[in-house]
């Protein structure tokens, strides 16, 4: 189904002004008193907002992109459902305060973590997963007891507008609400002050958010993208390998933060990836890309000739088109371009320097196995890396030697569904990380409370804090001090203080406090 826009009001000054403020008021009234029963009712209202709306969701997102019902609902309306439930079922497990485990000097001390919600937060979401990559943020940022600003992609136009009127039918206006524009209004948003911002985009954007935020301190969660790489070793199992990785490669037409960006082989098994890689499109689509509802459009205009420059720099630079029919199967009418594979790609060419971010896959040949980790070590950190084998001892070395938000060996895409995964990214690809309970992690503040007795063993030992410290007045205090304060025993060296004699130690001292 071709793509249309739709015209979004944007929010004018006025209107985030009055948004920031209210939101920011009802935080400084809510920190203490946003009772779990409330959070709940937003999560479970969340929930509805989601499930009884799968089929406009799905209009949505297909007037976005093109995209078909069983990709929508996989990877956005059942992404947020399934976090949702988590968050709803989990709550009071995760507001509960959790112990600590104490050192010998704290031994006495109670101590507890609480979560506190953060106060007013920030979600900026990108257009290419546009329904979940607000909303699941907003799970975690709900179920911590925050106020919550959202502000979804402009160029998703009609996503952004059904979230606009669901988050206002759905969720109490009190506690969240939305911000509609492009860089000018988010501009306007990052001139007030968040207690947390949460970014989706790209790391140009995300240096632009980071610097907004350092003016108050406040602290982000960067969830970017870059180029991942795919190791496809001499081992792989090339059937099954090669159709995940295409799968992740092609699913949104490539418009995904940590799809396959490039395919790194040696000689010895470029041809045969090749082969597979025809057999695997020929497979997926047996009608042809163009006519499978399983492929999607790319967003708009800008990103179809973005690409398409990218694509002709490499074959003016000795690039070749190895799967996909070349330039002529391109249609800008339809934006469509078709799932291609280029071979003997120039690593300095312009579609190896910037994320590709649709439906183009590089295959670039390297000597061996180290030269594959020289290459990945020479760029940036990315999101993901794939690295196809079936030795894991081989897969592993790459593992060691190369640093990625996530790692996964023989499948692609996976890391950002598991609820118990930190997704996140290293380096320009990202900071912080979120999905389940890492969301809620996210959007707290992690607050030890410690409380001393009052009673006499405690009291005997921290007055041994107290000067005079003198050797002459009190010897008994220094040596206290350095027997609890001691560091613990170097394991495998016969140095320090031994855990056994310190709680043995411990031990004594309640008992003698108890029975003498
Ligand atoms: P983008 O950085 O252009 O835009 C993201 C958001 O920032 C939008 O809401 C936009 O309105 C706002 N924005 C744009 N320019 C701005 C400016 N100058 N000042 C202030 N705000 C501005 O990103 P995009 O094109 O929407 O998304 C694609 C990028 O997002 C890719 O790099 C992709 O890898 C990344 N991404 C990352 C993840 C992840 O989970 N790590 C997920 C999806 C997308």
């Amino acid at each position: 189904m071709p793509k249309t826009e739709l015209n979004i009001p944007y929010s004018t000054a006025e209107e985030i002004r009055t948004t920031v403020e209210h939101l920011r008021a009802q935080a400084q009234a809510q920190t203490q008193r946003l009772s779990l029963a409330k959070r709940r009712e937003q999560l479970l209202a969340l929930y509805r907002l989601t499930d009884e709306n799968r089929e406009a969701i799905d209009d949505a997102l297909r007037a976005d992109f093109g995209r078909c019902y069983e990709d929508n609902n996989l990877c956005e309306t059942m992404a947020v459902l399934r976090e949702t439930a988590m968050a709803i079922n989990r709550l009071e497990t995760w507001c509960k305060p959790e112990p600590i485990p104490a050192e010998l000097p704290y031994k006495t001390v109670e101590m507890e973590l609480r979560r506190d919600p953060l106060g007013l937060v920030l979600i900026i979401g990108p257009w290419n997963y546009p329904f979940r990559l607000v909303l699941k943020p907003l799970v975690g940022a709900l179920a911590a007891g925050n106020t919550v600003v959202l502000k979804p992609s402009e160029l998703a136009t009609h996503t952004a507008t059904l979230i606009q009127r669901l988050v206002t039918k759905y969720l109490d206006p009190d506690v969240c609400r939305v911000v509609q524009g492009g860089p000018s209004e988010t501009t306007q948003l990052l001139e007030y002050r968040f207690d947390h911002i949460f970014f989706t985009g790209s790391p140009r954007v995300g240096q632009i958010v980071a610097a907004a935020a350092a003016r108050y301190l406040t602290t982000t969660t960067l969830e970017l993208g870059g180029k991942s790489p795919c190791c496809v070793l001499d081992d792989a199992d090339l059937p099954i390998s090669l159709r995940r990785l295409y799968w992740g490669k092609n699913i949104n037409a490539g418009q995904t933060c940590l799809a396959p960006d490039y395919l790194l082989c040696t000689p010895a098994a470029h041809d045969g990836i090749i082969a597979t890689l025809r057999q695997v499109q020929d497979e997926f689509y047996p009608d042809g890309p163009r006519e499978s509802p399983a492929f999607s459009r790319v967003l708009n205009v800008t990103q179809f000739r973005r690409l398409r420059a990218l694509v002709e720099d490499a074959l003016q630079t000795g690039a070749e088109v190895v799967v996909g029919g070349g330039l002529a199967d391109w249609d800008e009418a339809d934006l469509y371009i078709p799932p291609t594979c280029l071979t003997k790609v120039d690593p300095a060419c312009r579609l190896m320097q910037e994320e590709i971010f649709g439906p183009i896959l590089p295959i670039v040949t390297v000597a061996d196995l180290d030269a594959m980790i020289t290459f990945i070590n020479d760029r940036e950190h990315p999101l993901a890396l794939y690295v196809f084998s079936t030795d894991r001892r081989r897969a592993d070395r790459i593992i060691a030697r190369t640093s990625a938000g996530s790692v996964c060996v023989n499948d692609t895409m996976l890391p950002t569904e598991g609820l118990y995964i930190p997704f996140g990214g290293v380096g320009q690809s990202g900071m912080g990380n979120y999905n389940g309970r890492h969301t809620f992690h996210t959007f707290s503040h992690a607050k030890p409370v410690l409380r001393n007795p009052l009673f006499f063993l405690p009291n005997l030992i921290w007055s041994a804090r107290y000067p005079p410290y003198g050797h002459g007045a009190a010897p008994w205090k220094a040596r206290v001090l350095n027997f609890l304060l001691a560091p613990e025993k170097l394991r495998g060296l016969n140095r320090g203080r031994s855990f056994v004699a310190a709680n043995v130690a411990v031990l004594a001292g309640i008992l003698a406090y108890y029975f003498f």
